[in-house]
Parts: C-alpha cells; structure tokens; sequence
C-alpha cells in the first residue's frame, strides 16, 4: 500500500484535496474518514452479532415467571431470593438489548447480593439459573483473592474465568454473570484500623468495587498473579452482571442489635412481638452489611438484597426426593444403568432427615448420609443377579450405624 496525492475515494468521492489522507489499494482508494465510517460499521455489525449470538431477543427472551418456573424444578422454598434473581436476570437481558445511545434512559445494572446460611441453595440457585442462560456464567470465590503484592489471587482474576468460559470471546465475557461465592470472608476483620494491611478485608473490596461500579479493568488471560511481561486483555465490565453471595456468619446477632434499638416509641411493643426470632434473615437491610464489615460503597454497587430462609425439616425432606435431580432420583438412575430397579421405603427418608438434624449436617449432609447407606449396596450389586433392591427403614439404620456417622460432622 501506497500514498499517492490525485485520486478519488472510491467510497465517497472525493479527491485527495478534500480529505486529509488518501490510501491505495490494488483498485480502489478510501480516505481518511471513510476508514473511520468502515471502522464504527464493522463494530456495530459485530456488537448486534455478538448480541444475536446470544440468542437474545424481547419477544423469546424468558420472562421472570418462567425463569422462577424452572428454578422451582431444582430448588426447594427460597422463594423470595428465586424472584429477585428471575427479574435480575431478566433485566440483564434487557440491558443487553439496549443499543448504546439508543435511549435518554440507559438501563443500568444492579447487582445482587444474597445473605444465607451455608448449605441453604445460594451456589445451587447460581448453577441453576447458569443452565438457563444463553450468556457467560462463572462462579468464582471471594476467599482466594487478596490485593495486588499479596500470596493469593489478584481480583482481575475473577473475569479469567469469565472469559474462559467465553472462548476469550471479550465481547460475549462483557455481557456475562459472575457469582462470586463467600463475599462475606472479605469482609473488614474488626473495626479498629490496624497498622498491618488487611491482606484479605477492605483492600480486596476496594478492588472489587471497580470491577463491580463498571470499568475496564485489565484481565490476565490465564488467571492467577500478574505479572509485568504478561499480556492483558482490557475487558469492560459495564454490563457484566455480579451476583454475590455469603453466609455472613452472626450476621444474626447484628440484625437483632439493630432491630432493638430501632424498636422504641409507640409501637415498639407490638413489633417487637411480631419480629420472628427463628429466621432473623429476613430482616437483612444494608445497614448490617456494613456492621459486617462491608465497606459501604460496596454494598452501595449491590443494590438488590435477598435473603434464604433456614432449611426446616419439611425442605430437607423435599429436597430429598421432589427436585428434577434429587438426590435419591440420582440414586435410583445409577441403579437402572445397572439394570436394578431401586426403591425407598417411606420411613427411610424420615430418618435420613432426622440424622441430618440430628448431626447439624443440614442439606449438604443428606448425600453423604443416603451415601453412606447405599454403598455395600453399590459394591456388591453389579456383580450379582438381583434385579431389585429396597432400602428399608432397617437397612438404613443398621447401615449408618455401622458407618459411624459421626465422621460426616466435618462437612
Ligand atoms: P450454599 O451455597 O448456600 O452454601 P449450596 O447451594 O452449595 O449451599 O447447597 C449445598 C447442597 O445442598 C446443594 O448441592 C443441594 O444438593 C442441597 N440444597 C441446599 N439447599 C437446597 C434447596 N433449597 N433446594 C434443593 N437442594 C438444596
């Protein structure tokens, strides 16, 4: 390719006394600003294939109703957290569908943050609704992160897998879900400021923040530590929807302090009366986020805050058999493969129940108890004749007891 000075853009027209730059090609001239027009065409064809890729469209795109329909199939109860993250998502799509300057009104994204006890469904309601979704979904841990200079994890790390999970397609990573799991473990330690860093507490969230308010934060392409000589990949993270969630441990006690000193005056008897002191969760507002320990300008680029009940008896019962891949639908799928058919009696799932109470090993525990019941029959079923097998109450009891169960306390 060459410059030359008397020639006509073979675009629009004009000679090279009328634009700043003319190119050769082996036919054919372009200039300056018809280079530039080409550029900003190219981009907006590949933003709309990037966004019909997707598959994304107003009118197939799953309204909140059918997303919660389908959360429903895997997830027992959590009915408020299921709506929440059904519009969320449903807003994400929405989003995505706005072209940038379409509109005066630019929808802009809210995070979520999902407070529960550990074991209640907040990685299961991600994972499911991952299946659901036609666009980049990762979940990643908030407890290997620590600010740049210390041993662990830098935070841009948490889009590596985004954009792993994307092909290192950029654009399909910049319209992703994050999950990012145990949010709570970097929350502030303490309130009195320390002259150590605080490798794991208000450093990472301040570097979570940018990523969270929408920037573009420079992503090493294979995870783990940056470092100078590595290539980086820019990725914008304004349309990237965040998803947290965080067991908060004694988040509780924080709840019920703020609740006391709120209930005074007229009322104050009557609410207090009304305030269910078994599931103080439902009570969360962002104020207990910060008496966590969560700096407030995060909490402030999380602005939907849900929560997930205790699981009580009749869920872990539930969950034992009524979701599309319960536990004991698996069971009785591994023994067909085998050409057994498998089956429970009733009073086998009340007690596997009652064990998982009894041991506080709560919904994570119900697969290693039905586990520990079912493998001597595992073992030795592929190898013989029967074509059936029953758990009854008395195999399930002599089973475990024989396991120790108390080795699965440590779950
Ligand atoms: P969390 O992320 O809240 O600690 P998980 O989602 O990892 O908890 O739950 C652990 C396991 O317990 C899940 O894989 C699932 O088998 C079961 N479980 C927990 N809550 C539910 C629920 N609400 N419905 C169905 N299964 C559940």
């Amino acid at each position: 390719m060459a410059i030359r000075t008397t020639n006509k853009c073979s675009f629009c027209g004009r000679t090279d006394k009328d634009v700043r730059l003319m190119i050769t090609g082996i036919n054919a001239y372009i200039c300056d600003e018809c280079v530039k027009r080409a550029g900003e065409i190219v981009n907006e064809a590949l933003e709309s294939t990037a966004t019909s890729k997707l598959g994304i469209n107003l009118k197939t795109m799953p309204k909140p109703k059918e997303i919660k329909d389908f959360l429903d199939q895997y997830v027992i109860g959590q009915d408020e957290a299921k709506r929440y993250l059904s519009v969320a998502v449903y807003n994400h799509y929405k989003r995505l569908l706005q072209k940038a300057g379409d509109d005066e009104v630019e929808i802009e994204k809210s995070n979520i943050i999902m407070v529960g006890a550990t074991g209640t469904g907040k990685t299961l309601l991600a994972r499911t609704i991952a299946k659901f979704l036609s666009v980049p979904f990762t979940i990643v841990d908030a407890t290997v992160l620590t600010e740049a200079g210390y041993v662990g994890e830098d935070i841009e790390s948490i889009l590596t897998r985004l954009l792993q999970v994307a092909d290192y397609d950029v654009k399909a990573a910049e319209r992703g879900i994050v999950f990012i799991d145990e949010i709570d473990k970097i929350a502030r330690k303490g309130d009195n400021p320390s002259i150590t860093r605080d490798v794991s507490g208000e450093g990472v969230q301040q570097g979570l923040l940018k990523l969270l308010e929408g920037s573009i934060v420079n992503v090493p392409p294979q995870g783990g530590r940056k470092h100078p000589e590595q290539r980086m990949i820019p990725v914008n993270t304004k349309n990237i929807l965040f998803i947290c969630g965080g067991a908060f441990d004694g988040i509780e006690r924080k709840i019920a302090q703020r609740l006391n000193t709120h209930v005074v005056g007229y009322h104050s008897v009557e609410n207090a009366a009304k305030i269910d002191k078994n599931n103080m969760m439902q009570y969360i507002a962002p104020q207990d986020l910060k008496a966590f320990g969560l700096i407030p300008e995060i909490i402030g680029r999380m602005p939907i805050l849900t929560y997930l009940n205790p699981l009580d008896r009749q869920a872990l019962r539930s969950i034992l058999t009524e979701p599309k891949n319960s536990i004991v639908k698996q069971y009785i799928k591994l023994f067909e493969m085998d050409g057994v058919k498998l089956s429970f009696d009733e009073d086998v799932f009340e007690y596997v129940v009652d064990k998982a109470i009894e041991f506080k090993l709560g919904a994570r525990g119900l697969r290693s108890i039905v586990e520990t019941i079912m493998m001597d029959t595992m073992f030795d079923i592929p190898s013989s004749r029967k074509k059936t097998f029953t758990v009854t109450l008395d195999y399930a009891k002599s089973q475990l007891e024989k396991a120790n169960i108390s080795r699965l306390q440590n779950i």
